[in-house]
Parts: structure tokens; sequence; C-alpha cells
């Protein structure tokens, strides 16, 4: 064999394996579900049903699938809360900027931080958001979702709010 033949059959190999790679990524790709979404945007306006104040959602991951979690990042303004609710599988906040708070029914107010991260328990009613002079920011991981979604209760009254303040 001379050394024109030794290269073309190398190249030959050297191409035909290079083919088989793209045709083995294509399946990999169309057996995937791959999805990006990004935790950046600010996303839209909370409804006025569950939230006092400007709030802002971000849905990054949905609970209808075989992860059974929902991820989320909410935006507050400065007085800006939930109303009381409580998570049929629970839920962990990881905050992610500025100064807010969180409450547990029959607990007091809980100050919490960019770096807190706060683990509400399976159906404890609790509410969380801003405090007055902040805005804040945290990504809500809802897990076991297949548990059933949020019940939502009463808006959180000035009086309950402000009673940080108070103490
Ligand atoms: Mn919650």
């Amino acid at each position: 064999m001379n050394y024109t033949r030794k290269y073309i059959i190398f190249f030959l190999l050297i191409l035909s394996l290079s083919s088989i790679n793209r045709a083995t990524a294509q399946v990999t790709e169309s057996k995937s579900s791959y999805n990006v979404n990004s935790i950046k945007n600010k996303g839209t306006l909370a409804p006025n049903a569950n939230f006092t104040g400007t709030v802002w959602v971000n849905m990054v991951v949905s609970g209808n699938d075989s992860l059974d979690c929902a991820i989320g990042k909410v935006t507050f303004q400065p007085g800006a809360r939930t109303h009381w609710h409580y998570h049929p599988g629970g839920q962990i906040l990881i905050v992610t900027d500025g100064v807010g708070y969180y409450q547990e029914k029959g607990s007091p107010i809980h100050v919490v931080q960019t770096g807190d991260v706060v683990k509400c328990p399976p159906y404890k009613e609790h509410w969380h958001g801003a405090s007055p002079d902040s805005e804040f920011t945290h990504t809500a991981i809802s897990t076991n979702t297949s548990r059933g979604s949020v019940v939502w209760l009463k808006p959180v009254t000035d009086q309950e709010y402000l009673k940080k303040s108070n103490l």
C-alpha cells in the first residue's frame, strides 16, 4: 500500500466517523425535552387576587412535569407581599436580592436578606414579601407539586405587616 492510498483510506475513515457522530447527536436531541428559560427576566405582573402591592413573577420551571417541582423568580416592590397561603408540597425560598419578611402563622415576622434560604413546611400557613423600604427578590421552589398547588387565603393586613416595626 503506497502512502497516497493510505492517506485516502484514513481520510475516508475520518469522514465516516464524523458523520456517525452527527447522526448520534441528532438522535440525542430529539429524545430530550431540553428547554431553556432565563431567570434573569422579571416576568409578568402577579394577579392582585393573591398579592398586595406590585409583584412580578417569572415561572422558569412549570410544576406539570416529571420533576415534581415549580421554580419561579418573584420580585416585590417595597411594601408588596403575598397573601397568607400554604403549599401542600412545601416550598423553599432563596433570597437573591434586597431585604424582606417571612412569617409563619403563630410565629413572629423574620427579616430575610440576600443569601438566606427559607424552608416552608407542607401545609404551614405563611406569607413572604418585601420590607417597607427595600425591593425584594427571591427564587421560590415549590416542591412535591403533585400534592397540589398553592392554596391562597386572606390578605396580610397592614396591621399584621407593620407588627415588625412595633416589636
Ligand atoms: Mn409561599
